[in-house]
Protein backbone atom coordinates (compact mmCIF):
# COMPACT_ATOMS: atom_id res chain seq x y z
CA UNK A 1 0.00 0.00 0.00
CA UNK A 2 1.40 3.30 -0.70
CA UNK A 3 1.69 5.63 2.40
CA UNK A 4 1.16 9.42 2.24
CA UNK A 5 4.33 10.14 3.40
CA UNK A 6 7.26 8.99 5.53
CA UNK A 7 7.57 11.00 8.58
CA UNK A 8 10.46 11.02 11.15
CA UNK A 9 7.83 10.85 13.85
CA UNK A 10 3.41 10.36 13.93
CA UNK A 11 2.20 11.40 17.21
CA UNK A 12 -1.37 9.62 17.62
CA UNK A 13 -3.57 11.91 20.11
CA UNK A 14 -3.70 15.78 20.47
CA UNK A 15 -4.16 15.63 23.82
CA UNK A 16 -1.33 18.37 26.78
CA UNK A 17 0.73 15.13 25.97
CA UNK A 18 0.66 14.86 21.83
CA UNK A 19 0.67 17.94 21.54
CA UNK A 20 3.86 18.74 23.81
CA UNK A 21 5.63 15.95 21.78
CA UNK A 22 4.67 18.17 18.75
CA UNK A 23 6.11 20.90 20.24
CA UNK A 24 9.58 18.98 21.34
CA UNK A 25 9.85 17.20 17.95
CA UNK A 26 9.29 20.37 16.04
CA UNK A 27 11.66 22.17 18.02
CA UNK A 28 14.13 19.13 17.04
CA UNK A 29 14.01 19.66 13.52
CA UNK A 30 11.82 16.26 12.75
CA UNK A 31 9.20 15.75 10.23
CA UNK A 32 6.45 15.22 12.42
CA UNK A 33 2.35 14.85 12.09
CA UNK A 34 0.13 14.60 14.62
CA UNK A 35 -3.30 12.79 13.87
CA UNK A 36 -5.85 13.40 16.00
CA UNK A 37 -9.89 12.54 15.35
CA UNK A 38 -11.49 15.05 17.81
CA UNK A 39 -10.85 18.26 18.94
CA UNK A 40 -7.08 19.03 20.09
CA UNK A 41 -6.97 19.03 23.92
CA UNK A 42 -8.45 15.89 24.69
CA UNK A 43 -9.40 15.00 27.95
CA UNK A 44 -8.45 18.86 28.64
CA UNK A 45 -11.37 20.14 27.04
CA UNK A 46 -13.72 18.44 29.63
CA UNK A 47 -12.50 20.44 32.37
CA UNK A 48 -14.08 23.36 33.91
CA UNK A 49 -11.21 24.86 35.69
CA UNK A 50 -7.34 24.03 35.80
CA UNK A 51 -5.72 25.33 38.71
CA UNK A 52 -2.43 23.23 38.54
CA UNK A 53 -0.74 23.76 35.69
CA UNK A 54 2.17 25.63 36.74
CA UNK A 55 1.69 29.44 35.68
CA UNK A 56 -1.50 29.65 35.58
CA UNK A 57 -3.44 29.41 38.57
CA UNK A 58 -6.92 29.04 37.44
CA UNK A 59 -7.30 28.83 33.27
CA UNK A 60 -10.32 26.52 31.54
CA UNK A 61 -9.49 23.47 30.34
CA UNK A 62 -10.56 24.20 26.51
CA UNK A 63 -8.79 27.61 26.65
CA UNK A 64 -5.75 25.57 27.93
CA UNK A 65 -5.71 23.02 25.22
CA UNK A 66 -5.97 26.17 22.90
CA UNK A 67 -3.06 27.28 23.81
CA UNK A 68 -0.65 24.26 23.83
CA UNK A 69 -2.21 23.80 20.08
CA UNK A 70 -1.31 27.55 19.18
CA UNK A 71 1.58 27.06 20.53
CA UNK A 72 2.57 23.76 18.61
CA UNK A 73 1.18 24.89 15.42
CA UNK A 74 3.45 28.04 15.86
CA UNK A 75 6.17 25.60 15.09
CA UNK A 76 4.27 24.44 11.67
CA UNK A 77 3.14 21.30 13.11
CA UNK A 78 1.29 19.55 10.71
CA UNK A 79 -2.18 18.12 12.11
CA UNK A 80 -4.55 15.98 10.39
CA UNK A 81 -8.25 15.26 11.92
CA UNK A 82 -8.39 11.82 11.30
CA UNK A 83 -9.24 8.41 12.96
CA UNK A 84 -6.57 6.14 13.16
CA UNK A 85 -6.81 2.08 12.48
CA UNK A 86 -3.97 0.44 13.14
CA UNK A 87 -0.03 0.92 13.96
CA UNK A 88 1.69 -1.91 11.96
CA UNK A 89 5.27 -1.89 13.97
CA UNK A 90 7.86 -2.77 10.46
CA UNK A 91 12.04 -3.33 10.72
CA UNK A 92 12.26 -0.22 8.82
CA UNK A 93 9.57 2.26 9.25
CA UNK A 94 6.34 1.73 11.23
CA UNK A 95 3.21 2.01 9.56
CA UNK A 96 -0.20 4.30 10.94
CA UNK A 97 -3.24 2.99 9.19
CA UNK A 98 -6.24 5.64 8.89
CA UNK A 99 -9.50 4.39 8.91
CA UNK A 100 -10.53 6.63 6.08
CA UNK A 101 -7.97 4.85 4.22
CA UNK A 102 -4.16 5.76 3.34
CA UNK A 103 -0.93 5.44 6.13
CA UNK A 104 1.50 7.48 6.80
CA UNK A 105 5.19 5.82 7.46
CA UNK A 106 7.20 7.17 10.14
CA UNK A 107 10.84 6.12 12.00
CA UNK A 108 9.09 7.05 15.28
CA UNK A 109 5.48 6.89 16.64
CA UNK A 110 4.44 8.20 19.86
CA UNK A 111 1.20 6.87 20.95
CA UNK A 112 -1.05 9.34 23.42
CA UNK A 113 -4.81 8.12 23.39
CA UNK A 114 -5.60 8.35 27.06
CA UNK A 115 -8.33 7.06 28.16
CA UNK A 116 -12.20 6.78 28.19
CA UNK A 117 -14.53 7.25 31.09
CA UNK A 118 -15.16 3.51 33.23
CA UNK A 119 -18.89 2.73 32.99
CA UNK A 120 -20.82 1.77 36.17
CA UNK A 121 -22.56 -1.06 34.13
CA UNK A 122 -25.65 -1.06 35.67
CA UNK A 123 -29.48 -1.20 34.27
CA UNK A 124 -30.50 2.61 32.96
CA UNK A 125 -26.80 3.53 32.40
CA UNK A 126 -26.66 2.99 28.65
CA UNK A 127 -30.20 3.55 28.06
CA UNK A 128 -30.42 6.84 29.50
CA UNK A 129 -27.39 8.34 28.75
CA UNK A 130 -28.01 11.47 27.24
CA UNK A 131 -31.02 11.66 29.19
CA UNK A 132 -29.77 12.77 32.49
CA UNK A 133 -26.73 9.89 32.29
CA UNK A 134 -23.39 11.80 31.56
CA UNK A 135 -19.57 11.57 31.92
CA UNK A 136 -18.98 15.05 31.59
CA UNK A 137 -20.23 18.20 33.94
CA UNK A 138 -19.13 21.45 31.55
CA UNK A 139 -20.64 19.54 28.34
CA UNK A 140 -24.06 18.66 30.45
CA UNK A 141 -24.22 20.71 33.92
CA UNK A 142 -25.97 23.26 31.94
CA UNK A 143 -28.91 21.26 31.73
CA UNK A 144 -29.09 20.78 35.07
CA UNK A 145 -29.63 24.41 36.53
CA UNK A 146 -31.61 24.54 40.09
CA UNK A 147 -32.02 20.64 39.80
CA UNK A 148 -30.94 17.95 41.40
CA UNK A 149 -27.81 15.85 40.81
CA UNK A 150 -26.15 12.64 41.78
CA UNK A 151 -22.54 12.39 41.42
CA UNK A 152 -20.44 8.60 41.80
CA UNK A 153 -17.11 8.42 42.88
CA UNK A 154 -15.09 9.86 45.24
CA UNK A 155 -11.73 10.83 43.08
CA UNK A 156 -10.53 14.42 42.16
CA UNK A 157 -12.57 13.91 38.96
CA UNK A 158 -15.88 13.05 41.00
CA UNK A 159 -15.41 15.94 43.71
CA UNK A 160 -13.83 18.46 41.31
CA UNK A 161 -17.11 18.05 39.09
CA UNK A 162 -19.23 18.19 42.21
CA UNK A 163 -18.03 21.71 43.15
CA UNK A 164 -18.63 22.58 39.16
CA UNK A 165 -22.03 21.35 39.42
CA UNK A 166 -22.73 22.89 42.74
CA UNK A 167 -22.25 26.28 41.31
CA UNK A 168 -25.16 25.01 38.71
CA UNK A 169 -27.61 22.84 40.60
CA UNK A 170 -29.83 23.33 43.55
CA UNK A 171 -28.32 19.86 45.03
CA UNK A 172 -25.64 17.94 44.42
CA UNK A 173 -25.39 14.29 46.05
CA UNK A 174 -21.58 12.30 45.87
CA UNK A 175 -22.25 8.94 46.26
CA UNK A 176 -19.53 7.58 47.34
CA UNK A 177 -18.86 2.93 48.03
CA UNK A 178 -16.00 4.05 50.93
CA UNK A 179 -16.38 6.28 53.56
CA UNK A 180 -13.14 8.12 52.11
CA UNK A 181 -12.51 10.00 49.35
CA UNK A 182 -9.87 9.43 47.16
CA UNK A 183 -9.68 13.11 46.36
CA UNK A 184 -6.65 15.26 47.06
CA UNK A 185 -7.35 17.21 50.45
CA UNK A 186 -7.38 20.59 49.15
CA UNK A 187 -10.62 19.96 46.42
CA UNK A 188 -12.10 17.26 49.84
CA UNK A 189 -11.84 20.84 51.74
CA UNK A 190 -13.50 22.52 48.92
CA UNK A 191 -16.74 20.02 48.34
CA UNK A 192 -17.27 19.92 52.61
CA UNK A 193 -17.75 23.65 52.92
CA UNK A 194 -20.09 23.55 49.67
CA UNK A 195 -23.42 23.51 51.84
CA UNK A 196 -25.26 22.62 48.31
CA UNK A 197 -23.13 19.12 48.53
CA UNK A 198 -24.11 15.99 50.66
CA UNK A 199 -22.12 12.82 50.51
CA UNK A 200 -23.84 9.27 50.25
CA UNK A 201 -21.13 7.31 52.33
CA UNK A 202 -20.94 3.33 51.54
CA UNK A 203 -23.01 3.00 48.78
CA UNK A 204 -23.35 2.17 45.04
CA UNK A 205 -25.43 2.55 42.51
CA UNK A 206 -27.35 -0.39 41.11
CA UNK A 207 -29.96 0.97 38.67
CA UNK A 208 -30.66 4.13 37.04
CA UNK A 209 -34.20 4.98 36.58
CA UNK A 210 -36.34 6.87 34.55
CA UNK A 211 -38.80 9.26 35.64
CA UNK A 212 -41.34 11.67 33.50
CA UNK A 213 -38.38 13.51 32.07
CA UNK A 214 -35.26 11.34 31.57
CA UNK A 215 -34.09 10.24 35.00
CA UNK A 216 -35.91 10.27 37.71
CA UNK A 217 -33.90 8.62 40.64
CA UNK A 218 -31.02 5.82 41.58
CA UNK A 219 -31.25 3.00 43.41
CA UNK A 220 -28.96 2.46 46.03
CA UNK A 221 -27.56 -0.53 48.08
CA UNK A 222 -25.32 0.36 51.03
CA UNK A 223 -22.00 -1.35 51.04
CA UNK A 224 -21.85 -2.15 54.55
CA UNK A 225 -25.84 -3.12 55.68
CA UNK A 226 -26.40 -3.89 52.67
CA UNK A 227 -29.49 -1.33 52.45
CA UNK A 228 -31.34 -0.67 49.62
CA UNK A 229 -32.72 2.76 49.08
CA UNK A 230 -34.01 5.03 45.91
CA UNK A 231 -32.40 8.52 45.76
CA UNK A 232 -35.13 10.89 43.77
CA UNK A 233 -32.23 12.77 41.36
CA UNK A 234 -32.46 14.63 37.90
CA UNK A 235 -28.99 13.59 36.45
CA UNK A 236 -26.09 11.44 37.19
CA UNK A 237 -22.73 12.18 36.19
CA UNK A 238 -20.51 9.54 36.41
CA UNK A 239 -16.72 9.61 37.32
CA UNK A 240 -15.05 6.50 38.62
CA UNK A 241 -12.09 6.52 36.87
CA UNK A 242 -11.13 5.70 33.37
CA UNK A 243 -10.16 2.80 31.23
CA UNK A 244 -6.58 3.34 28.82
CA UNK A 245 -7.50 3.99 25.21
CA UNK A 246 -5.12 0.98 24.05
CA UNK A 247 -6.85 -0.38 21.11
CA UNK A 248 -4.06 0.91 18.69
CA UNK A 249 -1.18 -0.39 21.30
CA UNK A 250 0.65 -2.93 18.89
CA UNK A 251 0.22 -6.54 20.04
CA UNK A 252 3.40 -7.63 21.57
CA UNK A 253 4.41 -4.33 23.52
CA UNK A 254 4.35 -4.88 27.45
CA UNK A 255 0.65 -3.61 29.41
CA UNK A 256 0.08 -4.19 33.10
CA UNK A 257 -2.93 -6.08 34.26
CA UNK A 258 -4.98 -3.09 33.78
CA UNK A 259 -4.14 -2.59 30.42
CA UNK A 260 -1.78 0.37 30.86
CA UNK A 261 1.11 0.14 28.84
CA UNK A 262 4.79 -0.13 30.28
CA UNK A 263 7.33 1.73 29.47
CA UNK A 264 11.11 2.51 29.99
CA UNK A 265 12.36 6.05 31.75
CA UNK A 266 12.14 7.47 27.98
CA UNK A 267 8.63 6.63 27.29
CA UNK A 268 9.59 3.98 24.64
CA UNK A 269 7.80 0.42 24.52
CA UNK A 270 9.24 -2.76 24.30
CA UNK A 271 9.24 -2.29 20.55
CA UNK A 272 11.86 0.18 19.44
CA UNK A 273 10.71 3.25 18.28
CA UNK A 274 7.42 3.12 19.28
CA UNK A 275 6.70 5.59 22.79
CA UNK A 276 3.39 5.64 24.84
CA UNK A 277 2.82 8.98 27.15
CA UNK A 278 0.40 10.29 28.90
CA UNK A 279 -2.44 8.57 30.80
CA UNK A 280 -1.93 5.60 28.95
CA UNK A 281 1.05 5.30 29.86
CA UNK A 282 1.36 2.84 33.64
CA UNK A 283 2.42 5.75 36.13
CA UNK A 284 1.96 6.78 39.26
CA UNK A 285 -0.55 9.50 39.45
CA UNK A 286 -2.44 11.08 36.01
CA UNK A 287 -1.95 14.80 35.62
CA UNK A 288 -2.13 17.41 32.75
CA UNK A 289 1.65 18.39 33.91
CA UNK A 290 2.85 14.64 33.54
CA UNK A 291 0.82 13.95 30.24
CA UNK A 292 2.60 17.65 28.95
CA UNK A 293 6.89 15.88 30.74
CA UNK A 294 5.67 12.68 29.01
CA UNK A 295 5.50 14.34 25.44
CA UNK A 296 8.98 16.04 26.24
CA UNK A 297 10.33 12.91 27.10
CA UNK A 298 9.25 10.77 24.39
CA UNK A 299 10.11 13.23 21.71
CA UNK A 300 13.45 14.25 22.78
CA UNK A 301 14.09 10.43 22.85
CA UNK A 302 12.49 10.18 19.79
CA UNK A 303 14.71 12.43 17.78
CA UNK A 304 17.71 10.64 19.16
CA UNK A 305 16.31 7.21 18.25
CA UNK A 306 15.72 8.75 14.37
CA UNK A 307 19.07 10.36 14.26
CA UNK A 308 20.68 6.74 14.71
CA UNK A 309 18.43 4.91 12.80
CA UNK A 310 19.11 7.18 9.92
CA UNK A 311 22.61 7.07 10.41
CA UNK A 312 22.89 3.22 10.51
CA UNK A 313 20.50 3.31 7.19
CA UNK A 314 22.95 5.34 5.64
CA UNK A 315 25.92 2.83 6.33
CA UNK A 316 23.77 0.00 5.26
CA UNK A 317 24.11 1.40 1.87
CA UNK A 318 26.48 0.94 -1.15
CA UNK A 319 29.56 3.57 -0.68
CA UNK A 320 28.38 5.71 -4.07
CA UNK A 321 24.62 5.89 -2.38
CA UNK A 322 25.81 7.74 1.01
CA UNK A 323 24.81 10.90 1.92
CA UNK A 324 20.84 10.35 0.53
CA UNK A 325 18.88 9.19 3.55
CA UNK A 326 16.68 12.08 4.33
CA UNK A 327 13.79 10.33 5.84
P1 LIG B 1 -9.72 7.74 40.27
O1 LIG B 1 -8.73 8.58 41.00
O2 LIG B 1 -9.32 6.39 39.82
O3 LIG B 1 -11.01 7.63 41.22
C1 LIG B 1 -12.08 6.83 40.85
C2 LIG B 1 -13.11 6.86 41.97
O4 LIG B 1 -14.23 6.11 41.55
C3 LIG B 1 -12.60 6.27 43.26
O5 LIG B 1 -13.08 7.00 44.35
C4 LIG B 1 -13.18 4.85 43.23
O6 LIG B 1 -13.50 4.37 44.51
C5 LIG B 1 -14.48 5.06 42.48
N1 LIG B 1 -14.87 3.88 41.72
C6 LIG B 1 -14.13 3.15 40.84
N2 LIG B 1 -14.86 2.16 40.30
C7 LIG B 1 -16.09 2.26 40.85
C8 LIG B 1 -17.28 1.53 40.68
N3 LIG B 1 -17.38 0.49 39.83
N4 LIG B 1 -18.37 1.90 41.39
C9 LIG B 1 -18.30 2.95 42.24
N5 LIG B 1 -17.19 3.70 42.45
C10 LIG B 1 -16.10 3.36 41.74
O7 LIG B 1 -10.28 8.47 38.95
P2 LIG B 1 -10.44 10.03 38.62
O8 LIG B 1 -11.04 10.76 39.74
O9 LIG B 1 -11.11 10.07 37.30
O10 LIG B 1 -8.95 10.53 38.43
C11 LIG B 1 -8.10 9.90 37.47
C12 LIG B 1 -6.71 10.51 37.58
O11 LIG B 1 -6.76 11.87 37.15
C13 LIG B 1 -6.19 10.54 39.02
O12 LIG B 1 -4.80 10.32 39.00
C14 LIG B 1 -6.49 11.93 39.47
O13 LIG B 1 -5.62 12.40 40.49
C15 LIG B 1 -6.32 12.72 38.19
N6 LIG B 1 -7.15 13.94 38.22
C16 LIG B 1 -6.59 15.05 38.77
C17 LIG B 1 -7.33 16.21 38.85
C18 LIG B 1 -6.70 17.42 39.49
O14 LIG B 1 -5.58 17.32 40.00
N7 LIG B 1 -7.35 18.56 39.50
C19 LIG B 1 -8.64 16.26 38.36
C20 LIG B 1 -9.19 15.10 37.81
C21 LIG B 1 -8.43 13.94 37.76
P3 LIG B 1 -12.34 3.95 45.56
O15 LIG B 1 -11.77 5.25 46.06
O16 LIG B 1 -13.07 3.16 46.57
O17 LIG B 1 -11.36 3.14 44.77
Amino acid sequence: MACDGIYDLVIVGGGPGGLTAGIYAMRAALKTVLVEMGAPGGQVNLSDAVENWPGDEHIGGSELGMKMLAHAQSYGLEMRTEEVAAIDPGLEHHTVRLAGGGCLQAHAVVIATGGNPRKLDVPGEKELYGKGVSYCAVCDGFFFRNRTVTVVGGGDSAVEEALYLAKLARKVYVVHRRDQLRASALLQQRARAECKIEFVWNSVVTQIKRGLDGVGSVALRNTRSDEQRELETDGVFIFIGFLPNNRLVPAGIRRNADGYVVTDEKCETTLPGIYVIGDLREKYARQIVLAAADGCTAALAAAHYVESRKAALECALPEGMRGGVTH
